[in-house]
């Protein structure tokens, strides 16, 4: 088959590659679409933390296919199935599965990082990850269930109440995503606030009902917004250090802030020390999402209440990957969700 084969950083083919073969309670799937996710191309650059990638991979955890064979032992999937693969091949035994906390599995094992991923036509993966979906639903649209996964379980986190003022920081993927969670939660009032109006097009279809810069003081906006209060939940999606403080800031007395960027480098970042008490502050980290948000969010774009369609943008063959990073990376023209199809 062919697949594109990162063997080390700085260094990807697209290559003839052995098919798959399928083990005890495993298929085989034919993909379908794959999302580049920044991620890959931080394997491509080696800046990816070292736990958390093996060399050589095959990228890509952002897809869906067909099954296209059973192995021994699967009950309940069959041939010609389309399914969504989630991204952790968690153990299933250890304390934090054991309380349905897949995405924290001990044994850290997940595919395009550690275990070949949909940068190819055949992935084989254990049954219990792949998930079906209805033939009316688009493998393109599908292939977005992982990076709304990770958005959904923000925001579900938050508990985001109707009418609420909802700030997403940072409208890249997972921002825009968490703009589409926002809005099936009710929200009323969807602030954006990103460095440049470069994806303002896309929030706003997405859901914002503002747009903001950094640079457009989106404290006084959000502020003069709610009465003086701040938002209800505050979404960070931004993945730099210097969106810690502004998404605390924006947050009202009692309000709930998310924070699901990864900055990276072990940064650190200055806050005043009773800035959550005094103003009964809640905050949330996430990493990832459980399975059963995954299972979940698919079920939700399935039935149409979770609109992730606009998000994407480009696609491109799976043997043009690198004219699809470059594109990713340089954003000489909007940039939402960029699919591969092998
Ligand atoms: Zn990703
Ligand atoms: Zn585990």
């Amino acid at each position: 088959m062919k697949a594109v084969v990162i063997s080390k950083p700085h260094q990807a083919a697209y290559s003839e590659q052995p098919r798959p073969q399928v083990d005890e309670g495993q298929v085989l799937v034919r993909v379908a679409a794959v999302g580049i996710c920044m991620s890959d191309v931080e394997i491509l650059e080696g800046t990816r933390p070292a736990p958390y990638v093996r060399y050589p991979v095959i990228p890509g955890h952002e897809w869906c296919g067909t099954i296209v064979e059973v192995g021994p032992g699967v009950v309940g999937l069959q041939a010609g199935e389309r399914v969504a693969v989630e991204g952790h091949n968690f153990c299933g035994a250890c304390f934090w599965c054991q309380r349905g906390q897949t995405n924290l599995c001990a044994s850290y094992n997940e595919f395009g990082f550690t275990l070949p991923g949909g940068y190819a036509e055949y992935v084989a993966v254990r049954a219990d990850l792949a998930h079906s979906f209805p033939d009316s639903l688009p493998f393109e649209v599908a292939a977005l269930c992982e990076p709304a996964a990770c958005a959904g379980h923000g925001l579900q986190r938050a508990s985001v109440q109707p009418g609420d003022t909802v700030v997403v920081v940072g409208p890249g993927t997972v921002g825009l995503l968490g703009l589409a969670w926002a809005r099936l939660f009710k929200a009323q009032r969807l602030v954006a606030v990103g460095l440049d109006r470069n994806n303002e097009a896309l929030a706003r279809t997405m859901g914002a009902t503002d747009y903001l810069t950094v640079g457009e003081d989106p404290l006084s906006f959000v502020r003069d917004a709610t009465e003086g209060r701040g938002a209800d939940v505050v979404f960070e999606a931004a993945g730099s250090q210097a969106a810690v403080p502004l998404a605390l800031g924006l947050a009202r007395r009692g309000g709930t802030v998310v924070l699901a960027g990864i900055s990276g480098g072990g940064q650190k970042v200055a806050l005043e020390s009773d800035l959550f008490c005094l103003n009964d502050l809640r905050l949330q980290g996430i990493f990832a999402y459980p399975s059963a948000v995954f299972v979940e969010t698919l079920d939700r774009i399935a039935a149409g209440l979770l609109d992730v369609r606009p998000l994407i943008s480009h696609t491109f063959p799976l043997e043009e990957y690198a004219s699809a990073f470059e594109l990713l990376c340089s954003r000489r023209e909007p940039v939402g969700k960029i699919l591969l199809k092998p």
